[in-house]
């Protein structure tokens, strides 16, 4: 079927995901409403990574500007005993795709710039007014608003989160989202307050990630400074079953994490003394869906309502602009093909790899909180790791590589995904010939 050259695209969310997606699509020339159920724009959170391959589009879509006002580079991840705060590993982050490296941002920071370009590129945006339902014949995606509006769409991204209420519209056969195995407590601080403190001030003093684990598993940490913003971010994770059904809420127990971490290096127990409160998270997941797509292709999963995943690879929003960088080029690049045809190849080329990224955010969740890998799928044992920096020149890429090693962190981190989904077109139409 012959498409237009722009088309009507509704997306429903302004989180991460439904705002990057805005701005690629409409900066290609599409037409894009956003539908947001809460009133106004509300940007929050605490730190988030930005990882290479995720990066490299950003820049691609004309923030690099921006988003240096509001991040820093990351140049290593260091691994550290949480009982005595020595380094045991460090990671050297190099550039294994095209001078891309980890930025180190804040959600809300990150927001603000994405709304401000999606602005500027035209995006229609509609607060304070939910998706009820959404439907689709051969050539329309229609989406009914709490409003009694029924609005109509070439394509419709349900950018909903984890807690989709469109996913069983879209999939017949969705499965339930599984609970989380821990619970993180986020925290920020300022700069100059972590300086003041001698017992915390090492913390303020380099940009790289730190994870702070025990070997005998339990809680863990991950710090990192942003000096671009002079703010620090903590996520302290506690492995629990947290009947709370809320996912989220600005009012964790300080106090509580405060207990939990006693017995810790006295870098972080003094970083939790300087803060007066804690954001709680709830960490769940996705299974892995069988399809991202409706059957007719116009109804579209997109972020965390396709594939939550535990933060502990730091790849969730990462691989959600992944997906957004492949959609875009899909849809400007092939659209002759027709959007059903590209919604479609898409998910059989996104599908695999973040599957992928999802099994390894579970392995480290394992690894932080058990100590160990036992009970990994890939089988592999906690070998110690090298002090020492580990290269990624001359590796090569992975995908099946254990978790730990050099050449999947080259896979994760200098994948090309564009080269990816045009070389999957190629063997396509080759085998049609
Ligand atoms: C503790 C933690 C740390 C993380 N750190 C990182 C990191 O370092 N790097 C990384 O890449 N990722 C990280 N992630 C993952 C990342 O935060 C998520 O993948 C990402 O925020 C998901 O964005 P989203 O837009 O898909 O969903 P959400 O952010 O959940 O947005 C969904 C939006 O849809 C709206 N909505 C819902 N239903 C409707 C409806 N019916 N009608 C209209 N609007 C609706 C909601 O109000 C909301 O605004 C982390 C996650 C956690 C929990």
């Amino acid at each position: 079927m012959q498409e237009k050259s722009s088309l009507n695209i509704a997306i429903v969310g302004a989180g991460l995901g439904g705002l990057v997606a805005a701005l690629s699509l409409a900066r290609n020339g599409h037409h894009v409403q956003l539908f947001e159920r809460r009133p106004t724009f509300e940007p929050k959170g605490g730190g988030i990574m930005i990882r290479p391959v995720a990066t490299y589009f950003l820049r691609q879509w004309g923030l690099k500007a921006d988003m240096e006002d509001i991040s820093d580079v990351s140049q290593a991840t260091l691994y550290r005993d949480g009982g005595t705060g020595k380094v045991f590993v460090r990671r050297k982050n190099e550039m294994v795709f095209d001078d891309n490296l980890d930025w180190g941002c804040f959600r809300e920071d990150a927001q603000k710039v994405f709304h401000k370009h999606a602005l500027q590129h035209g995006v229609k945006f509609r607060f304070g007014v939910s998706v009820t339902d959404v439907s689709e014949d051969d050539t329309t995606a229609k989406v009914h608003l709490s409003t009694g509006e029924v609005i109509e769409a070439d394509l419709l991204l349900a950018a909903d989160g984890f807690l989709s209420r469109l996913r069983p519209k879209i999939l017949s056969d969705a499965p339930a989202p599984a609970p989380g195995y821990s619970t993180i407590y986020q925290i920020r601080l300022s700069e100059d307050e972590v300086l003041a403190n001698p017992d915390a001030r090492e913390l303020a003093n380099n940009t790289d990630l730190s994870v702070w684990m025990k070997r005998a598993g339990g809680g863990y940490a991950v710090i990192r400074c942003n000096k671009t913003v002079h703010r620090l971010s903590g996520a302290f994770g506690i492995p629990e079953r947290d009947d709370d059904p809320r996912m989220w809420d600005e009012n964790g127990d300080i106090e509580y994490v405060r207990n939990y971490f006693k017995g810790y290096s006295k870098a972080l127990t003094s970083f939790l003394q300087i803060a007066k409160r804690c954001d709680r998270w709830r960490l769940a997941e996705m299974p892995n869906l069988p399809q991202w797509i409706s059957p007719k292709g116009r109804l579209v999963l997109l972020g965390d309502s396709a594939h939550a995943m535990l933060p502990d690879a730091a790849q969730g929003f990462s691989t959600i602009v992944e997906d957004v960088g492949v959609l875009s080029h899909l849809l400007s690049k092939h659209l002759h093909r027709g959007v059903p045809s590209l919604t479609r190849i898409w998910q059989e080329v996104r599908q695999p790899r973040v599957n992928k990224i999802k099994d390894w955010a579970k392995s480290n969740h394992v690894l932080y909180t058990k100590g160990t890998d036992d009970g990994l799928k890939s089988g592999e044992k906690t070998k110690t790791p090298p002090t020492q920096d580990i290269s990624l020149d001359k590796v090569v890429p992975d995908m099946n590589a254990s978790y730990r090693s050099p050449a999947f962190f080259k896979w994760a981190f200098g994948f090309d995904p564009i080269e990816d989904v045009e070389r999957y077109i190629e063997k396509r139409d080759m085998a049609r010939l």
